[in-house]
């Protein structure tokens, strides 16, 4: 079956603390659907730095695939300040502070430290998210399913 590519071809950037569960519902997107995203640089393994972001992007539209990227919030500020990239903005963000304390153990590979350092910016960032307009829509991860659902209505609105 010949893929379905959503209407709205901007690059999608999904944004949200670490460990609030983003590569998770991404991954299904590209699963669902092949042949339909790429994303320029695996976000298993490092954000894509802005400049590359730039340089690729345009690419990677021309051969009609949509472009979704995972950054971080701070990458968000710097994607959003440059003026050649339109994209859709999406937050996802945790069902409750606890939870989010308890998906960054749970994925066991930080340091007591580091999770405590992820915690404090994700207070940082969620009020970011909340306060500032922007986002196109917050996502909540609650029930994975549920989230996934949302953030593919979303894309293919
Ligand atoms: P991120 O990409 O935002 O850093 P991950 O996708 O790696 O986060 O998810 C962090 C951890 O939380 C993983 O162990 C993942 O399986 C788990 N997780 C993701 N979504 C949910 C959910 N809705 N409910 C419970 N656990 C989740």
């Amino acid at each position: 079956m010949a893929p379905t590519p959503p209407q709205d071809r901007r690059p999608i950037v999904i944004s949200g603390p670490s460990g609030v569960g983003k590569g998770t519902p991404i991954q299904k997107l590209f699963h669902a659907h092949p042949d339909t995203f790429t994303t320029t640089i695996s976000h298993t393994t490092r954000k894509p730095r802005v400049g590359e972001v730039d340089g690729t992007i345009a690419d990677q539209t021309a051969k009609g695939l949509v472009i979704v990227l995972d950054i971080d919030v701070q990458g968000v500020k710097q994607v959003k300040a440059s003026p050649d990239i339109d994209a859709r903005y999406v937050f996802i963000k945790p069902p409750s502070f606890e939870k989010l304390e308890a998906r960054l153990r749970s994925r066991g590979t930080e340091r007591e430290e580091d999770v405590l350092k992820r915690l404090v910016r994700a207070k940082v960032e969620l009020k970011y998210a909340n306060t500032l307009d922007i986002f196109d829509i917050i996502v909540v991860n609650d029930d994975l399913e549920w989230a996934y659902r949302e953030l593919e209505e979303y894309v293919f609105r």
